[in-house]
């Protein structure tokens, strides 16, 4: 009996590995690109997985196994894509149980799904709710930015916490679903690349869901959206997420994070390299202010900006929201830590300023050891000034 168990296990494992091997990738015949196992690096700042379950909802079946396959994917395109932009990282690290398998945190909600999701959905209540009891059965997350796959509600939103190194990123836990991920990494890569056992659309949910996942932990090391090229994953280019691991698309970079974001990404204490941990004074920003007014159909405008930082600064990036417009990068500079940043510079809209649009911008300003700080700047657009005369 045992014995026959064994040889079943043992050929079931054989096809899998079979499998693995004739997978094509999708359409296209390239081959699949399989990250590999997610590992403990030792590092002091990790990411906190927690599965967020309320009273009223069912716990998903291999949850920790869905995770890590979902976690795979996760560091692998953070590695990928910091190194293809110049950085050097050893990669995203984890927290661990004693097994050696990355530790996923269930935290049994305890009241009904309706109380944290609200009716209607009240989305700051949801987010503080879940962290109330994450926290109070987990810990205050210092250092340990906080990854929530919640059963309470259809959910993708982050909250970077800069100041201690933390946040709380909250996505739905359907992620965690069969229809969603596969229990093997490489039947999940094979519904990436839509190979032949999985419909368009199976694929797209899966590519989507998964890639919503990088984006919105990218928010906690302060990336902000980038409209500027549609592959960037701080847009929407998380939907294309399985040319990363189809071998005929993945060096063209078809799904990646700007220059700008994953120079900020990799001064953030989960994937620099090195940093000065006893610093911890975010960069002090004494002006950030607009030059001249702002006229309609302008499409830059003049900034002027005084930063300064006792270890320097790693990298500063603006983006604009509001008015109707969605957000987006609009400038950016590596300071190659400058202690002091004292200049002009000129941000580019991606549409031409209508008249009365409010203008948000958002500057996100990290020093060399992963000390986050920020500014916001609200103008107006104002009428030309040939129209102005009624
Ligand atoms: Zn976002």
């Amino acid at each position: 009996m045992v014995i026959r168990v064994q040889f079943h296990f043992v050929s079931v494992l054989l096809i899998y590995i079979f499998i693995g091997y004739v997978y094509s990738a999708g359409e296209s015949n390239g081959k699949m690109i399989i990250p590999p196992p997610v590992k403990d690096l030792g590092k002091d700042y990790k990411l906190r997985i927690v599965y967020f379950v309320p009273s009223d909802k069912q716990i998903k079946r291999n949850y920790k196994e869905k995770t890590e396959v979902l976690m795979r994917v996760v560091a692998d395109v953070y590695n990928r894509e910091l190194k293809a932009n110049g950085f050097d990282t050893e990669g995203l690290d984890f927290e661990f149980d004693d097994k050696g398998s990355p530790l996923v945190h269930l935290v049994k909600g305890k009241r009904k799904s309706i109380f944290y999701r609200g009716d209607p959905l009240d989305l700051d209540h949801l987010l503080n709710s879940q962290q109330q009891e994450i926290w109070e059965q987990t810990g205050f997350s210092r250092n340990r930015p906080t990854l929530v796959f919640s059963e309470a509600g259809p959910v993708a939103e982050a909250r970077p916490m800069p100041q201690v190194y933390s946040g709380l990123a909250c996505v739905s836990a359907s992620a965690l679903s069969d229809e969603v991920t596969s229990l093997s990494i490489v039947e999940h890569i094979g519904r990436l690349c839509q190979s032949a056992n999985f419909t368009k659309k199976q694929s797209q949910v899966s590519q989507t869901t998964n890639g919503v996942i990088i984006h919105e932990i990218g928010h906690i090391f302060g990336m902000l959206h980038d409209t500027s090229d549609s592959r960037n994953i701080m847009m929407r280019g998380y939907d294309n997420l399985g040319k990363m691991f189809n071998s005929k698309y993945a060096n063209q970079r078809p799904v990646r994070f700007s220059k700008a974001h994953a120079r900020i990404a990799s001064f953030s204490r989960f994937l620099s390299k090195s940093f000065d941990m006893s610093d911890d004074e975010p960069p002090n920003i004494k002006r950030f202010e607009i030059v001249s007014p702002v006229n309609e159909g302008d499409q830059t405008i003049k900034v002027s900006i005084e930063i300064s930082d006792n270890s320097g600064l790693g990298s500063v990036v603006v983006m604009q929201r509001g008015g109707g417009q969605i957000d987006a990068l609009t400038g950016d500079f590596e300071p190659k830590k400058a202690e002091k940043i004292n200049r002009r510079f000129e941000l580019k809209s991606p549409k031409n300023f209508v008249k009365g649009q409010p203008v948000i911008l958002i500057m996100n300003c990290m020093d060399a050891n992963g000390n986050l700080a920020q500014s916001v700047l609200r103008t107006n657009v104002n009428p030309k000034k040939n129209q102005s005369v009624e």
